[in-house]
């Protein structure tokens, strides 16, 4: 049977930042990453990719100042698909009422598009925001680690107990691996048998997640746009050929392998519906879409919680996963104590 210090279920953009954290903390740790599909092909790879410096408490704000920090330095290290894009921030309400939410806003300033602009509109700018092809971006960082990590792709992990210190994989091949410590980043997979026992008392709940098209090649310099009240953005994708409104969608409780690729008519409906209070022009351009689903936690925080001994659950970002990823690794590695087997035990090193 195969023994490893570490077994990192999931090889979405959670699981992968949390193995390449795992390493720079102990360098000599066995880990292992198990996906049952390929790396990236989860919600990651329906993902908007966006980071904005923003967080409804002081945790998220914290955590989305660190994350942006750590995506900067690893967009230029691994040379990652990571565009840094200008931001406005726009608002029926009155800078009270926006800044504490967000990190640094900026003055105010015109709002960027007619559309943006409806009566009793303002806006401000924002710094900091970029936008990722999340996919491609847990696909590189795992690339990057292939020498020292196992990555093993089309393995499910179908059975998981703990014994005398251990704990005991079963995979889909019918291989089993004993892990000393075992993190858990299976995304919207909250439900399967193999955890849903142990993870059942966070109290997680699964969302459907639309984000739309909008026909129309965007401009050289188009911003942006987040419409704070709405908690939705129209986010420029010039290399795509068109636009992205992200909305919030209110579909609860489905199941991963329960939302298709193909958007129900009821989601165009949904997202044309919000996009008309703001950009009525906009709708007959709201042709298509993406949609997947994410975890949910009851406070809207991220979660990283150990759940038995050595076996510590990660994600549950509330649409904000990859964005956060950074920060949801640097908790989990420090709550794992880290020691590689046989070495002397070393404090574990945080990313600044
Ligand atoms: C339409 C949409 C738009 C979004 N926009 C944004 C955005 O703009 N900004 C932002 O920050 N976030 C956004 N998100 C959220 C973000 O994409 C997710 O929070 C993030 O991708 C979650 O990463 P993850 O690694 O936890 O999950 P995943 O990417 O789902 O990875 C989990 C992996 O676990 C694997 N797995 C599950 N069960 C098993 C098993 N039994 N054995 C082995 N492997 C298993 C799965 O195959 C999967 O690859 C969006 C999400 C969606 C759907």
């Amino acid at each position: 049977m195969d023994r490893v210090d570490l077994a990192i279920v999931g090889g979405g953009v959670i699981g992968a930042v949390i193995a390449r954290e795992a390493v720079a903390a102990s360098p000599g740790a066995t880990v292992a990453v198990l996906e049952r599909g390929l790396a990236g092909q989860g919600a990651s790879s329906r993902s908007a990719g966006v980071h904005f410096p923003r967080g409804g408490t002081e945790r998220v704000r914290s955590m989305s100042a660190y994350s942006q920090g750590v995506w900067e330095r690893l967009a230029a290290e691994l040379d990652l698909p990571i565009r840094t894009v200008d931001a406005t921030v726009v608002s029926a309400g009155n800078v009270d009422g926006v800044s504490p939410v967000y990190l640094g806003l900026g003055d105010e300033t015109a709002p960027a598009h007619d559309w943006a602009a409806a009566p009793g509109t303002r806006a401000w700018d924002l710094d900091g925001c970029h936008y990722a092809d999340v996919q491609a971006v847990a696909g590189r960082v795992l690339a990057g680690l292939r020498d020292r990590v196992t990555v093993l792709e089309g393995t499910e992990v179908t059975e998981l107990s703990s014994e005398g210190g251990y704990h005991r994989l079963t995979l889909g091949s019918g291989r089993e691996l004993l892990a000393r410590r075992v993190v858990l980043a299976p995304g919207p997979w909250i439900g399967h048998p193999a955890w849903a026992e142990l993870v059942a008392p966070l109290g997680l709940r699964v969302k459907k997640v639309v984000a739309a098209h909008i026909e129309g090649a965007p401009a050289a310099g188009d911003p942006l746009v987040v419409f704070h009240d709405e908690d939705a953005f129209v986010l420029p994708l010039p290399e795509r050929g068109h636009y992205l409104f992200s909305y919030t969608c209110d579909r609860w409780d489905v199941t991963p392998d329960g939302v298709g690729p193909a958007l129900e008519p009821s989601d165009l409906d949904d997202a044309r519906a919000v996009l008309g209070r703001f950009a009525p022009g906009l709708v007959d351009q709201c042709t298509s879409g993406r949609v997947f689903c994410d975890a949910y936690s009851p406070d809207r925080e991220p979660v990283v919680a150990e759940l038995l001994p050595g076996l510590v659950f990660a994600g549950a970002a509330n649409g904000s996963g990859y964005r956060l990823a950074p920060a949801i690794a640097a908790e989990t590695v420090a709550a794992l104590d880290l020691t590689p087997t046989g070495t002397i035990p070393q404090p574990l090193q945080r990313q600044s």
